[in-house]
């Protein structure tokens, strides 16, 4: 069941219930589709605290959010992420439903069935090719502690997703060979077309491999049927009446229409959109708040975030076609 309105409403009346908190932007990975060649880390002391992160979630949760995923960089890079998620539970009363994580999958083997036992309810993975070499040349790291990463995972019972980008002249050769393996270990895979979003920008269209692309490769094996198309951005398919797929064209069919999200940055940017060219600092506010909680202090800060939050664009297409030389990459913002 929904909560019955959200305070966290856009011009276009798009309501927010989807919030996703990126808890540093460092990573042990340089995937080319993200992370620039040379990041320049954001410094530790201007990393929102993990106290101040949760009384934001809950004044988010109090206006309508009723998911929070937990993204990075690498997530299971920030000391005491696991805490967090625990803390986090304590906001299911209020309408909290879901609490997720977004991981490259490296650090599971170490992490897994502690997040389990912190209730997270589910577990996106990152995993673009099932070629080691491929691996390393996408990401400079390595294949093998990510494969037992996702065993223990569903060993110790995370429900866990498989998220893929393509990318046109690297990995598009693996879409036969990720489905055929997440079908038989019954994962969930989904697709995700290269957005404009690599931290050295250097994205261009023919890079793309979009989800018609994905469909014509898919039917040299397969029937394929459009399934209908929940509240999720990803357009899902089943393949031979038997398993499903998800794919996320954020370039070929944007789903700006109806989308419900809004993303935090490690150093409390919010930002409207993925594709936003300003965010709201919000760090300074609520560092104020948790060395002095009070009504009014708080009834601002809602009131700063309501305001951002109305004036979201309408989308990719509107941002794009402004050339606004963009601010955030997606090593920043999280995905
Ligand atoms: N490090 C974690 C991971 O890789 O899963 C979490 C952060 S990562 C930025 C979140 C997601 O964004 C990953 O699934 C990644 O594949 C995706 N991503 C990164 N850059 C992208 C881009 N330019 N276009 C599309 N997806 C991208
Ligand atoms: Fe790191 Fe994730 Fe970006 Fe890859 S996609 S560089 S794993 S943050």
């Amino acid at each position: 069941m929904q909560n019955t309105a959200s305070f966290w409403v856009d011009q276009f009346s798009r309501e927010k219930r989807k919030l996703r908190i990126s808890v540093t932007d460092r990573c042990n990975f340089k995937c080319s589709y993200c992370m620039p060649e040379h990041p320049e880390w954001m410094k530790k002391k201007n990393l929102v605290s993990f106290e101040a992160l949760y009384q934001f979630c809950e004044l988010m949760v109090q206006g309508g959010i009723e998911s929070i995923r937990i993204t990075g960089g690498e997530p299971l890079m920030r000391k005491g992420v696991v805490h967090f998620i625990e803390q986090l539970q304590q906001l299911k009363p209020l309408g909290l439903k879901r609490i997720s994580m977004t991981t490259n999958g490296h650090y599971l083997k170490k992490y897994a069935l502690a997040l389990k036992q912190a209730g997270l309810d589910d577990l996106n993975i990152s995993l673009d090719t099932l070629d080691a070499e491929q691996f390393h040349k996408l990401t400079k790291n390595d294949l093998e502690p990510v494969l037992s990463g996702i065993e223990q995972a569903q060993q110790v019972g995370l429900a866990v997703k498989i998220n893929t980008v393509l990318i046109n002249g690297q990995n598009e050769d693996q879409i036969l060979p990720l489905v055929v393996w997440a079908k038989a270990k019954n994962i969930s895979l989904r697709f995700i077309e290269f957005m404009p979003l690599d931290g050295d920008a250097h994205w261009q269209k023919q890079n793309v491999i979009t989800e018609q692309d994905i469909l014509t490769v898919l039917a040299t094996q397969y029937q394929l049927q459009l399934q209908t198309q929940g509240s999720e951005p990803a357009r899902r398919y089943l393949l031979d009446e038997q398993y499903e797929i998800g794919i996320i064209s954020t370039i070929s069919h944007a789903f700006c229409g109806s989308c419900d999200r809004i993303r935090m940055t490690a150093q409390g940017e919010l930002y409207n959109c993925l594709f936003a060219t300003e965010g709201l600092a919000l760090k300074p506010q609520l560092d104020v708040l948790l060395a002095n909680p009070n009504v009014d202090l708080k009834k601002q800060l809602q009131q700063k975030i309501q305001q951002y939050v109305w004036q979201k664009e309408s989308g990719f297409d509107a941002i794009y076609a402004k050339k606004q030389p963009r601010k955030i990459s997606m090593h920043m913002l999280g995905g």
